[in-house]
């Protein structure tokens, strides 16, 4: 939406591997993952075209509601409970990312009142966080444009500080970053009252926000706080799940131990729009006591999208995808590390193969780039050597499908560095 009022679109008619190709006949290096973090096993895999086509030929669709489901969703759901942690067993389905934080947040709050908590309704989430564009997910999500304009927003929703090492002094003072965060959480469950807080929702490493990645202490003193005060922790792994950060869930990597998992993006590395939460036993139990959890989208489920994303996991397993992220990560890092000397050029992060630059005006000050400084550098790195990195706020995002081959992360690396060095 952002490129309408900027300039013209980008006109992307194909794909192969980490290639695509525009309406002009120009071949672009996709170093975005399909521009969303999401492509895992790359464009043009005939594997899930076909699978695709299989299942539509054997049947297109049919509800998953109350009696009803189809053996791929099934065989998708039993999948996955396989490949979550602990446990977290009970799958439900959805059509993508926001629809699978909405859920979480509906799964948690029905969660209480079936156990006679009613008054656990305040969803605790945190600045830069990234939890989709609806209401309920915009709301948690910390961008404030999200939902600038547009509210009223979803109700009980408080926000926290993030982990942000480069910021540490702006945001945390003096105070160890860990210690301040904890004293943030613990201060604002006590003023807002534990008993009416049913969940933290939360990004394992922060995508949107710019992978920020957390002191290894952070999840776990977040959990054990949460569960001192009967509150649920909602893992929300709809960019980290299936490989992206070099885990299946990097909630497990993290030591957060969830209750509930979001996902989406990887799990059908885009080829279908399907969503999945996961949640304990015991979480999937109590909200279908009663009438149910009624609760669901028309394609919730989807047979299609079940096959494409069980083909999806075929690959990402066969190919070792997962593992694969570290050594990506280790060329990012090499390739990247040029920019140390770059006046504009803040801070670089990269966690497996998801890696950011932030942009700042002065790194005296750590002014922020303004997003359209940083949207033509972007434009440019595209325009004069054929690859594309996405500008996200002040930073530049890099996270390409996971089969990208070392010399095309070189030439990702070369041309942003070549780009930005002339940027100050
Ligand atoms: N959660 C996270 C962590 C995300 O990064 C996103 C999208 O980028 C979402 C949720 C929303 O997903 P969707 O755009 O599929 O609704």
């Amino acid at each position: 939406m952002q490129a309408d009022s900027i300039g013209e679109r980008v006109v992307i008619v194909r794909g192969s591997g980490s290639t695509v190709w525009d309406a002009a006949g120009r071949e672009l290096l996709d170093a975005t993952g399909g521009g969303l973090w999401h492509s895992h096993v790359g464009h043009g895999r005939r594997e899930l075209a076909d699978a695709a086509a299989r299942q539509i030929a054997e049947l297109e669709y049919f509800t998953t509601f109350q009696e009803f489901s189809t053996d791929k969703t099934i065989a998708l759901a039993t999948r996955l409970a396989g490949l979550a942690p602990d446990d977290l067993n009970k799958v439900f389905f959805t059509s993508g990312g926001s629809d699978s934080v909405e859920t979480a947040v509906k799964a948690a709050r029905l969660y209480h009142r079936r156990r006679g908590e009613p008054d656990r309704t305040w969803i605790i989430s945190r600045d830069f966080g990234f939890h989709g564009a609806g209401y309920g997910a915009g709301t948690l999500t910390g961008f404030e444009l999200m939902q600038a304009g547009v509210g009223p927003n979803l109700p009980d929703v408080v926000k926290v500080s993030p982990p942000y090492a480069y910021r540490a002094a702006e945001l945390y003072g003096e105070r160890e970053p860990t210690d301040f965060l904890i004293a943030e959480l613990e201060e604002t469950i006590a003023r807002i009252g534990p008993g009416r807080i049913a969940a933290m929702v939360g990004e394992p490493v922060m995508g949107g926000g710019g992978v920020l990645t957390p002191p290894d202490d952070y999840w776990p003193r977040v959990r054990e706080v949460l569960s001192r005060h009967g509150i649920l922790l909602v893992a929300d792994e709809v960019i980290t799940a299936f490989g992206r950060t070099g885990s299946w869930f990097e909630s497990a990597a993290r030591g957060m131990k969830p209750d509930i998992i979001t996902t989406a993006k990887g799990l059908t590395s885009g080829y279908f729009s399907l969503g999945a939460v996961l949640m304990r036993d015991e979480i999937g139990e109590v909200i279908c006591r009663e009438t149910g959890f009624f609760h669901g989208y028309t394609f919730s489920g989807h047979p299609v999208g079940s096959a494409v994303a069980l083909a999806n996991l075929d690959i990402i397993e066969r190919e070792d995808l997962v593992a694969g992220a570290f050594p990506m990560g280790d060329r990012f890092r090499a390739g990247l590390a040029a920019l140390a000397d770059v006046s504009t050029v803040g801070d670089v992060r990269v966690v497996g193969a998801a890696a950011a630059v932030e942009m700042v005006r002065d790194r005296r000050t750590r002014e922020p780039m303004p997003f359209p400084e940083v949207f033509a550098l972007t434009a440019r790195i595209r325009d004069e050597h054929g690859i594309i990195v996405r500008p996200y706020a002040h930073n530049i995002i890099m996270a390409p499908p996971l089969v990208m081959t070392g010399d095309e992360v070189g030439r990702t690396t070369a041309a942003v560095v070549e780009v930005l060095a002339g940027s100050g």
